[in-house]
């Protein structure tokens, strides 16, 4: 676990980042750079660098965010989270921490798991087959 503090945090990552990733938000539903994004390839946690999902396990949900059913073993963290008078899982980074989005079961879809990790893009980076980095 990388213990920074909130101006560390500020120092390193865009406001926006922050405000997702440090502060659990959510990106607009659609905005995300990686909503409707389908090279192959890992994308990494945006804060620490630590690898979260590979593309083949990415899958679209249409719901306005990057969707993906299972997270590489150990990568992600589930946490209960009961907040906006709901109970969801929440995920996170399980290197430093870092808020990546929520998981949502048996919605049905057509995938081995019939789970949707619905993840902030800022929370991730990406890098390709190619060993090309995805950047903004
Ligand atoms: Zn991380």
């Amino acid at each position: 676990m990388t213990a920074k503090t909130d101006n560390e945090w500020r120092a390193v990552l865009s406001p926006e980042q922050f405000r997702v990733i440090r502060q659990k938000g959510t990106e607009h539903p659609g905005t995300g750079k990686f909503d409707k994004f389908d090279k192959e390839g890992v994308y990494s946690c945006a804060a620490c660098g630590a690898e979260l999902y590979k593309s083949t396990t990415k899958f679209n949900s249409g719901c306005g965010w990057p969707a993906f059913f299972d997270a590489i073993p150990g990568a992600v963290t589930r946490h209960e989270d009961k907040s906006m008078f709901m109970t969801r899982i929440e995920i996170t980074c399980t290197s430093c921490g870092g808020h990546l989005g929520h998981v949502f079961k048996g919605e049905g879809f057509p995938t081995p798991t019939d789970e949707r990790h619905c993840v902030n893009s800022v929370s991730m980076t990406f890098v390709g087959e190619d060993g090309k980095k995805e950047i903004d």
